[in-house]
């Protein structure tokens, strides 16, 4: 082979690498019209080199974010530098469908872009090349243990058996109001409830009819709630429930609500139709309380008079 024949080989070797190879390349003029449009281009927009040379990038795809980019390439241009694009700032340039089996169920292609300077023979910025990746794969595995890792975290705070706050992750909630309302002074109340006679129920109807009892007050507790408020199983039978900006009359009425409710609701297993009632021992917050420990021993201590008196009853300490 000659030199110059030799030489058009390459070329040609280079024209088809470009063409194949699996990423998208696209070369834009100083007016944003085509100039390079390869196959992986073609596969995923629909449009052919023939159809997007010479016309302007944003005519062809009015979806496209016009402010950013011309940011980024005039950055490119004007420093004679590379710049980078990652899915996790933009997802992607170019709405490409996602065809790929395994990450099949994102909707649309995730994409890393690189932007470079194209020189002429005398080294003037000339033309921008993109470079685009199809990162699919990566960004749907990361999104994926994303979701699990929220997931995870959400259910080791939350009680299996009835969805309300585990006693831990509730515990920390009544810490973080504490210390709100010890540093601003506001008004909130603590409910602390226990089933009444509740161990004669696991030994007469077993401990499933016994566990039903226990899911039945929770949604009774948690249908009862407002927005802020924070409900938590404390035990095996006893709940506790913060009630921020809530005053002494509020959160009283709060708990004869839910006794009433509990006293009138029928939970039916296997063998019979069950009622229970519940005693409820209520504190208002204190500046007097050194530590949220204070403040739920004194409702502890509201609800052991509610067990003294009789039971199915609401008491108060301030
Ligand atoms: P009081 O009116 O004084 O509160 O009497 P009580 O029988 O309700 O109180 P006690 O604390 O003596 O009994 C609570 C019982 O709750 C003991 C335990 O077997 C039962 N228990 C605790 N956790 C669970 C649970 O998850 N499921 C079921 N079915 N029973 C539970
Ligand atoms: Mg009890
Ligand atoms: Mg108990």
């Amino acid at each position: 082979m000659t030199q110059p024949e030799f030489a058009l080989q390459d070329i040609h070797w280079l024209m088809d690498l470009l063409q194949t190879v699996e990423v998208g390349i696209v070369v834009l003029d100083q007016h944003y019209k085509v100039r390079a449009w390869n196959g992986f281009m073609e596969n995923h927009s629909g449009l052919s080199a023939g159809e997007t040379q010479g016309h302007n990038l944003f005519t062809l795809f009015p979806d496209l974010p016009v402010h950013w980019l011309e940011r980024k390439i005039s950055t490119v241009r004007l420093l004679n530098t590379r710049t980078f694009s990652s899915w996790e700032q933009r997802p992607y340039l170019f709405r490409f469908r996602n065809r790929r089996p395994i990450t099949g169920i994102e909707p649309f292609m995730y994409q890393n872009i690189t932007f470079f300077p194209l020189t002429d023979l005398n080294g003037e910025v000339d033309s921008v090349c993109l470079l685009i990746y199809d990162v699919t794969d990566m960004a749907s595995n990361r999104r994926q243990l994303e979701r699990s890792n929220a997931q995870l975290t959400r259910l080791s705070q939350i009680d299996g058996l009835t969805g309300l706050f585990n006693r831990s992750t509730w515990e920390a909630f009544l810490d973080t109001e504490f210390q709100r309302n010890h540093r601003y002074g506001s008004e909130a109340a603590l409910v602390m409830l226990d089933i009444d006679h509740f161990k004669p129920i696991n030994d007469t109807y077993g401990h499933p009819a016994g566990d039903e009892v226990i899911r039945t007050i929770s949604r009774l507790i948690r249908h009862n709630l407002r927005q802020p408020d924070i409900a938590g199983r404390y035990g095996g039978e006893e709940f506790a429930v913060i009630l921020p900006e809530t005053d002494r009359e509020g959160a009283h009425c709060f708990a004869e609500r839910i006794r009433e409710v509990v006293e009138q609701q029928v939970i039916p297993c296997d063998s019979a139709d069950l009622q229970v009632t519940l005693s409820l021992g209520v504190a208002t917050a204190s500046p007097d309380f050194a530590s949220a420990d204070d403040w739920l021993k004194t409702a502890d201590k509201a609800l052991y008079i509610s067990k003294e008196s009789g039971r199915n009853r609401v008491s108060v300490l301030d």
